[in-house]
């Protein structure tokens, strides 16, 4: 995979993610919090923000999920030792790393079964809102960097999966396409192609460079944005977390749990430290009542 121009651009972003901080903090100093709001009004003030806006972004994280059930991979609750794997002995980023893929895949496909396989876990009430402002017309697209396909099973379709998914497998030889049935429900243990090869998870691992086709699509969205949503995100995995510097629009969205250390301006934009689902529940419900 060629990522060397792709790479070139993040680190890019990176650097301007830092200096755009810089100018905001300026802008801040002085201005007045917006924390001490109570929810009603920020819903309020949320839909008078995207009424306001004709190309709405929304870029998010874990936290999406979790309301899902999908489980903190990082944490090792839940692992059961079995063929002699000893799961304590390494790092979660090790697990999912390219190095384990290649040098130890039992290991690698013995975690990666037990922890990402969300196939039975369903959509919460984020995914369904954001798929529902698509179909109206209120939402450009979602950029994720959760790999277990929720936003497309709550039914939206301009998704940007800038980590991948593990609904997408591939021959690492031949490069045929399998669906997540080919590892998850495999007898072997490194699932194998007809043509011998191992299959692997189209998912980015520690190592590995970001898909380029879903990063420049990402990147696309959020530069055209005029609003941009990050949610269920604490910022802190790059380089996906540096994409927010590509956005030049008008209104800045926080929705999670955790404060974000990013330098908004009170008159424009909005943080929202709750449950994105809560929020997006609030939102919808907000919405029906006026209509
Ligand atoms: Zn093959």
């Amino acid at each position: 995979m060629n990522s060397n121009t792709g790479l070139g651009k993040l680190r890019n972003a990176r650097k301007y993610v830092i200096m755009n901080k810089k100018a905001f903090r300026a802008i801040r100093a002085g201005a007045r919090t917006i924390g001490g709001k109570k929810m009603d009004d920020k819903i309020a003030r949320l839909k008078e923000i995207l009424d306001d806006s004709e190309n709405v972004v929304f870029f998010g994280g874990a936290g999406v999920s979790t309301e899902s059930g999908v489980p903190d991979f990082r944490s090792k609750d839940g692992l059961y030792n079995q063929h002699d794997v000893r799961f304590e002995r390494y790092r979660p980023e090790y697990l999912l790393s390219h190095s384990c893929l290649v040098d130890e895949p039992e290991v690698f496909f013995e975690f990666y079964r037990q922890k990402m396989d969300t196939r039975a876990i369903e959509p919460n009430d984020a995914h369904r809102v954001l798929a529902e402002m698509e179909k109206r017309g209120r939402l450009r697209a979602v950029v994720t960097q959760n790999i277990d396909g929720l936003h497309q099973k709550a039914g939206s379709r301009v998704v940007y999966e800038i980590h991948g998914s593990t609904l997408r497998n591939y021959c690492m030889r031949c490069g045929r396409v399998y669906d997540s049935d080919a590892i998850f429900r495999s007898t072997e243990r490194v699932p194998h192609c007809a043509c011998g090869g191992v299959i692997r998870c189209d998912v980015t691992l520690y190592e590995e460079a970001l898909p380029e086709e879903a990063v420049a699509g990402a990147i696309g969205a959020i530069r055209r944005a005029d609003t941009l949503i990050i949610g269920g995100t604490s910022l802190t995995v790059y380089p996906a977390a540096s994409f927010i510097g590509y956005f030049h629009g008008k209104h800045w969205v926080v929705i999670n749990k955790e404060h974000l250390d990013l330098p908004l301006d009170p008159e424009s934009d909005l943080e929202i430290n709750r449950p994105i689902g809560e929020v997006f529940r609030a939102m919808a419900q907000a919405e029906n009542k006026r209509s």
